[in-house]
């Protein structure tokens, strides 16, 4: 029997998964084909001077689900990479110098640094059962029976039950005030948030779930560096026999009758030149391009066509990720770590209203050295400073002076809660910016987690998997359900097989 072939767009972790999970059913051959060099997409990294920097995702939630790739092909995946859990998950400093750390057992967070009291910690309890309840009317509805929509939960649960379950009128911020009092907890919780590059104040409290999830599925690194993730997966794909080709952009389509029959393929040489086209004909496509950037460039649809997909599904926020070699420790740091903004309200309206760069923002930093010392040379510290900032605004791009002031702003706030002299000790550098992030992978505006989640836009859902525009066209990772984030997109990948099972059959 003549296999289907099937064209996988991208070998981000969307990809890769999508590709994976298809090799399951020997009818399909298949072929991923990268533009990039390196496999994983946003996973990824960089050696400079001496230091190891995972340019990408530093948090490894939900391991179950990375999991599953090796076991559907009766494989461990101890033997591809491994995983340690980081303690405490993470450390959070306020300007007023109060730290503290949240810690997988939460009555350890009545002692110091933070010295919760009894009722905070009762009331962080009350939160997480809040959290609880909703990820396991999510996984239900959502993560094992693939909703597409809002009105595909109907199938699940009343409708009644599931809006006063859901918390459904309220925003995460207001979910998380119904249960705590404590001002440093709130921001806590709140920041939760970044898992979606969203906002608090904006998208529906259903995903007040994320901290359940990372409390109960733990937080783990990738020993080594989270980039040995995509090269496990790498390892994976090639014993599997999965076909890739790097360094090869998509550009094109041949389509009929809402069928895409071909791509169109531009190679580059190890030289670098650009090789001619090539025409590749296909019964399948899985893109692991985000669903709005390859609708405007590959099929190159109308304003008309994409109107309602730029409403509902714009992008998440992007990042201003600084990655820093320093000559010397920082031993207040943890692994992980958040300096807060003194105003949560005006941080997330600068990035997802006012398109702004703000002076005092909130700044995720990771110290992965605290963890693997291997990331760099003894006695110094890899600092990864990643804010989250406004997409790629193409009307009024930010401009290279606009960076510099706002970098400036970044290291002040940095030095002024603790880091002593950080711009002294800074021995080398790489930065990304929200268009380096767009040109490398084409995120929509250089959207770093895919779609938003808004409450009023699309109430939490991203984009439908199926293509409403060509039968033969899936979609998988950050652009649509689950969403973004690592464990996400993975599954994305493993859902889209069922979806596509069922078009087989009609
Ligand atoms: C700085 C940063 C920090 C992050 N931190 C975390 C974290 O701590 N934890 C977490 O879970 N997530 C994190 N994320 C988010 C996470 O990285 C993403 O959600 C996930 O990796 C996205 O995977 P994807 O497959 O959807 O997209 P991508 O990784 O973007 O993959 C898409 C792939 O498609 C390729 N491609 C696009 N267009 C074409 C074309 N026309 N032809 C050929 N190839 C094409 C791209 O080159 C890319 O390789 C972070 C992201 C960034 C950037």
């Amino acid at each position: 029997m003549e296999k289907k072939k099937v064209l996988v767009i991208g070998g981000g972790l969307g990809g890769l998964s999508a590709a994976i999970s298809l090799k399951k059913n020997p009818e399909y051959d298949i072929t991923i084909i990268e533009k990039n060099v390196h496999l994983g997409g946003k996973l990824n990294f960089v050696e400079k001077d001496g230091f190891s920097f995972d340019l990408g995702p530093s948090i490894y939630t939900m391991p179950q689900v990375f999991d599953r790739l090796f076991t559907m092909h009766g494989k461990k995946r101890e033997d591809y990479y491994q995983i340690q859990p980081v303690r405490p998950h993470w450390r959070n400093f306020f300007e007023d110098g109060t730290i503290i750390d949240l810690e997988p057992d939460i009555e350890g967070m009545k002692k110091p640094p933070g010295s919760l009291s009894d009722k905070d910690i009762n009331d962080l309890r009350s939160f997480l059962s809040y959290s609880q309840e909703l990820y396991h009317l999510s996984d239900e509805a959502y993560f094992k029976n693939q909703s597409e929509k809002m009105l595909d939960v109907a199938k699940y649960y009343n409708p009644l039950t599931f809006l006063f379950r859901s918390d459904f009128f309220s925003s995460m911020d207001q979910g998380v005030r119904k249960h705590i009092k404590n001002p440093y907890l709130i921001d806590i919780l709140n920041f939760f948030v970044k898992y979606v590059g969203s906002s608090p104040y904006d998208a529906p409290a259903i995903l007040n779930l994320l901290p359940f999830v990372q409390w109960e599925f733990d937080l783990w690194y990738v020993k080594g560096g989270l980039y040995n993730l995509a090269r496990g997966l790498e390892k994976l794909i090639e014993e599997l026999g999965i076909t890739v080709m790097k360094n090869t952009e998509v550009v094109g389509t041949e389509k009929t009758d809402g069928r895409i029959q071909a791509l169109k393929v531009q190679s580059s040489a190890a030289s670098g030149n650009v090789l001619p086209f090539q025409t590749l004909s296909c019964d399948l496509v899985v893109s692991d391009m985000e669903v709005i950037p390859f609708y405007e460039k590959i099929t190159k649809e109308s304003d008309l066509r994409l109107k309602s997909y730029r409403e509902k599904y714009g992008p998440a926020c992007s990042g201003f990720a600084l990655h820093l070699g320093v000559d010397r420790k920082y031993e207040q740091l943890r692994h992980h770590n958040f300096f807060f903004t003194k105003s949560g309200k005006k941080h997330f309206d600068y990035i997802f209203h006012q398109h702004k760069l703000t002076e005092d923002p909130t700044i995720y930093l990771v110290a992965p050295m605290k963890t693997d010392p291997g990331q760099g040379p003894a006695g110094c510290e890899v600092i990864k400073i990643l804010p989250h900032i406004p997409v790629v605004d193409p009307d009024r791009p930010f401009t290279e002076e606009e960076y510099e002031t706002y970098k400036g702003h970044v290291l002040d706030k940095l030095e002024r809660m603790g880091l002593r002299d950080l711009r002294k000790h800074i021995v080398t550098e790489e930065l990304w910016v929200p268009e380096t992030i767009e040109q490398h992978y084409y995120s929509n505006q250089g959207s770093i987690y895919g779609v938003i989640s808004d409450k009023r836009k699309n109430k939490g859902f991203k984009t439908p998997k199926h293509s409403e525009f060509y039968q033969n066209l899936f979609f998988v990772g950050g652009s649509v359900n689950p969403g973004g984030g690592m464990p996400m997109v993975v599954l994305s990948g493993q859902q889209v097989v069922d979806q596509i099972e069922s078009f087989n059959k009609t």
